[in-house]
Order: structure tokens, then C-alpha cells, then sequence
């Protein structure tokens, strides 16, 4: 029997790496999610910084649907 999850390469969404700021590099938190105005399957995260504000944004893959565990 093969071991197969030794290095498991997909973490849990709660341990996403935290995004710093790229003017103070405190850590930033998620403000808003618009949608892509030309890509229908992105997404805009705006990160916000407690002292700088919105200091960066980001282009993302749009999350798939919340699948049904039950
Ligand atoms: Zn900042």
C-alpha cells in the first residue's frame, strides 16, 4: 500500500498565507470581492491595510461553488 499523502500539496482553506501590506508589510485583510469587468471567471480582491488602506488588489480565479457535504 502506497503512502500518498505524505506531502499533501492542497492545505485547508483556513491556512491561507497571510498577504502583507507592500507599503508597511502589515498584514492585510480582505475588504471587498468585485467581479472581473472583461473575465466572467475572475475575481478583484481588494486588500485592505489598517494603516496604509487599500493597498492592493488581486486578480483571482473565482472560487467555485460551496460543495454540499452531506
Ligand atoms: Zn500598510
Amino acid at each position: 500500500m502506497r503512502i500518498q499523502d505524505a506531502f499533501p500539496k492542497l492545505k485547508p482553506a483556513m491556512l491561507e498565507p497571510i498577504n502583507p501590506c507592500p507599503v508597511c508589510g502589515a498584514e492585510t485583510t480582505l475588504a471587498e470581492i468585485e467581479p472581473h469587468p472583461l473575465h466572467i471567471d475572475f475575481e478583484i480582491h481588494g486588500y485592505l491595510c489598517d494603516r496604509c488602506g487599500p493597498t492592493k488588489s488581486l486578480v483571482v480565479l473565482r472560487s467555485p461553488p460551496l460543495q454540499v457535504l452531506m
